[in-house]
């Protein structure tokens, strides 16, 4: 997703791209069950989607976009309540398949002029410089440019090659997936519980039921993963009863499930000679906020900003106070972020800290201020955000 929407905003910029990716999204099919993999799009992220030629897609197919966010301490007494209007803001997010998104940055990208796609392959080999880098492909092809933009995710074979090192969190945990149905449908809220063992979230689909995400450490998550839907369900009842205003209540029926292994991870930086990270190549967070994708969709679009501005000065755009400006910019706000939800997720982790846990809780809740800045940051709308993210059009910044 990252990868393709800087891909789309870069060449829709007047940049020359090649995309290198090793697998071509499929057709979204909307007839099929809702994917496993879903994400919570903040309104900064849907804006930029907007100028990556993506959105109005993913606004005709499937989406779910949300109001309300409730956020539970285990003991259900202290709770954070978020809701849009509050806030000025028509919707807090937007629950998207991330298949969907993939496919219609992928439109975007076969209807953009200026795009080079080289899929199926794979990027093999690299060499950097301040001349630009040469890409040895799978497929033996050779790619030569200016700036290399790696968006490889997690396990980003690219940062390696760069020599890039991360610092890295095992939480020794796995968040497990899955779509759940109850008799009473999702009122359109996202819910979020935190308990012993970690947190437990529901997230409205557009049809009534709700995509969980269940972190767990491994060997439970493991266990989980193997129950019948019935005993899977029981326990999933136990651990969502009396959630707010009562929701989710009986649970009908639940879909496939997967577990995935959550990490914290962070570049120690984002550039290299002629080359950029980007998106879970640069960065990884626990999905407990909900940020991860967030994320990398702003640094695409403060690559974009970055990049314009520096052709707009006739200056090279892989110069390295050009890639150091980048780079500061988004991996300090990938580090308020990685650190905010490692400390939120410390917090409500061991039972000894529930009286401290509560009385934050209760003082945020409290602190209209607390609750607009954390809502800022997740919504992509605080100050040093991309100005893409807060409205302002790709037009509007080749303009100016
Ligand atoms: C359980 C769970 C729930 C989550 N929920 C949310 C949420 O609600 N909101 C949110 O913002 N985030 C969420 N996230 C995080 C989010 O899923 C990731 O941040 C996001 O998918 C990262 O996207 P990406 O494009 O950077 O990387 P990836 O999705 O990993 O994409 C990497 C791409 O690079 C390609 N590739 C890899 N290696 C090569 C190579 N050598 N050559 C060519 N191509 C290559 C791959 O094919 C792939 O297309 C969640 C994560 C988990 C685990």
């Amino acid at each position: 997703m990252v990868g393709a929407a800087a891909a789309a905003l870069l060449a829709r910029a007047g940049f020359e791209v090649a995309v290198v990716e090793a697998r071509e999204p499929p057709p979204f099919d909307a007839t099929q069950s809702v994917g496993l993999r879903v994400s919570a799009f903040s309104p900064g992220s849907a804006e930029v989607l907007r100028e990556a030629g993506a959105w109005r897609q993913v606004e005709r197919q499937r989406h779910c976009p949300y109001r309300r966010m409730v956020v539970e301490d285990r003991d259900e007494s202290s709770r954070l309540e978020f809701d849009a209007p509050e806030f000025g803001l028509e919707r807090l997010g937007t629950i998207v398949e991330n298949d969907l998104v993939q496919w219609a940055l992928w439109q975007s990208l076969l209807a953009t002029g200026g795009v080079e796609l080289a899929c199926p392959d794979q990027v093999a080999a690299l060499e950097n410089d301040v001349g630009g880098a040469v890409v040895g492909l799978r497929s033996g092809a050779q790619l030569r440019c200016r700036l290399l933009v790696a968006a490889d995710g997690a396990d980003s074979g690219v940062r390696k090659l760069l020599g890039i090192r991360q610092q890295q969190w095992e939480y020794g945990q796995m968040g497990v997936v899955g779509v759940v149905r109850s008799v009473v449908p999702n009122p359109g809220l996202a819910w979020q519980r935190f308990m012993e063992g970690g947190p437990l979230a529901f997230l409205p689909l557009q049809d009534g039921a709700s995509s969980i995400v269940w972190s767990r450490p491994e060997a439970d998550a493991a266990r989980l993963l193997g129950l019948d839907e019935g005993d899977f369900l029981a326990e999933l009842r136990q651990a969502a009863a009396g959630g707010a205003g009562h929701w989710p209540g009986v649970l009908a029926g639940c879909g496939p499930r997967a577990a995935f292994p959550l990490t914290m991870r962070l570049s120690d930086r984002y550039h290299a000679r002629g080359a950029v990270l980007i998106g879970d190549a640069a960065h990884v967070v626990h999905p407990l906020a909900g940020q991860g994708v967030n994320l990398g969709l702003l640094d695409a679009a403060a690559l974009t900003e970055v990049l314009v501005d520096a052709r707009r000065r006739q200056e090279d755009i892989a110069a390295e106070a050009t890639l150091v400006r980048y780079g500061r910019w988004r991996r300090s706000e990938a580090e308020i972020m990685a650190r905010g939800i490692h400390g939120i997720r410390g917090l409500f982790m061991p039972e000894e800290l529930g009286l401290l846990r509560r009385l934050g809780i209760g003082l945020v809740s409290r602190s209209w201020t607390a609750k607009e800045a954390f809502i800022r940051r997740a919504t992509g709308r605080n100050r040093a955000a991309p100005a893409l993210a807060r409205g302002v059009t790709l037009a509007d910044l080749l303009r100016q």
